[in-house]
């Protein structure tokens, strides 16, 4: 049987998309977890997983300077788009983190002093944790290809969750809809999207809705925090049963929950009515 991905996304960050995936997992027992938001990870803070194995991250080809070769022609300097080359005791050096990988400065050297080579962006870990297997990941500071590392992740989180026999896949995707976000949504089987009653929120919402729409992606929205402005709450309501987006979930602001977290503890218990009624709608939704 195929595993069923759930992605939890949203349009922002800090509206409780960590906290929800954790207490989807603890309800649901036994599922593969997998943390996309490899920008800033923080599943792991409250799963607290024991790394089984870690494995490079290869991002794409950088420039690299065999000085040996190098004979201070300037002419790498002058054809990178990107000024990512500097003369450094009449040597050219690549600055690794500003170069955009297009191969021009190769080209052009006379000598073949420029090589294009893998360059180390993360690292990525296979876990366990008290739910079942986990996926996650560091990108280093500046590290690039985050989509890529996201598409790898969610890979592995699959196979294992097919070698295993698991038949749910929880994945807490990263926020906003740049190409990490994306990546975390295409071909999933369903995206919960965890939203709170702000004018921000709903605009990011909206977004969100439109690139899950674009990728045939079906969604259902999660207001958490949803009495403190009950308004705006109504407001999303109105706007997502304008799109056909139903709401799986309403959240009410309890202190109890961020005391929890403050203690690395999924706050299940604080919002166990509310976590079943969302589980139950997303098997409804997911047939
Ligand atoms: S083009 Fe080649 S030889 Fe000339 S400065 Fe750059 S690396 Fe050195
Ligand atoms: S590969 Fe392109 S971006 Fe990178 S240093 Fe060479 S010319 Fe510049």
């Amino acid at each position: 049987m195929r595993p069923k991905e759930i992605v939890v996304t949203s349009g922002k960050g800090g509206t409780g998309k960590t906290t929800l995936t954790s207490a989807l997992a603890a309800s649901l027992g036994k599922v593969a977890l997998c943390d996309a938001d490899v920008d800033a990870p923080d599943l792991y803070i409250l799963l607290n997983p024991s790394i089984k194995t870690d494995y490079a991250f290869w991002g794409m080809d950088t420039a690299q300077v065999d000085p040996s070769k190098c004979i201070g022609c300037n002419r790498c300097i002058e054809s990178c788009r990107f000024n990512s080359i500097s003369m450094i005791n009449g040597k050219a050096v690549v600055d690794t983190h500003f170069c955009e990988g297009c191969a021009t400065c190769a080209y052009v050297c006379p000598t073949s002093a420029i090589s294009m080579v893998p360059t180390r962006q993360g690292t990525y870990y296979e876990s366990t944790t008290d739910f079942g297997p986990m996926w996650h990941a560091q990108l280093f500071p500046g590290g690039e290809n985050s989509g890529k590392l996201v598409q790898i992740l969610r890979e592995k989180a699959k196979e294992t969750a097919s070698k295993e026999g698991i038949p749910y896949i929880i994945t807490d995707g990263p926020p906003g809809v740049a190409c990490p976000a994306i990546s975390s949504i295409t071909g999933c089987n369903f995206t919960i999207t965890v939203t709170e009653p702000s004018m921000s929120a709903l605009s990011d919402l909206k977004r969100l809705a439109q690139v899950a729409r674009r990728f045939s992606v079906p969604m259902g929205v999660v207001i958490n925090k949803a009495d403190l402005s009950p308004n705006i709450s109504a407001k999303i309501k109105e706007e997502c049963f304008k799109d056909n987006i139903p709401i799986i979930g309403e959240i009410p602001f309890s202190e109890d929950i961020p005391r929890a977290i403050s203690e690395r503890k999924i706050p299940l218990k604080e919002m166990k009515a509310e976590i079943d009624n969302i589980v139950k709608k997303v098997f409804e939704l997911l047939g």
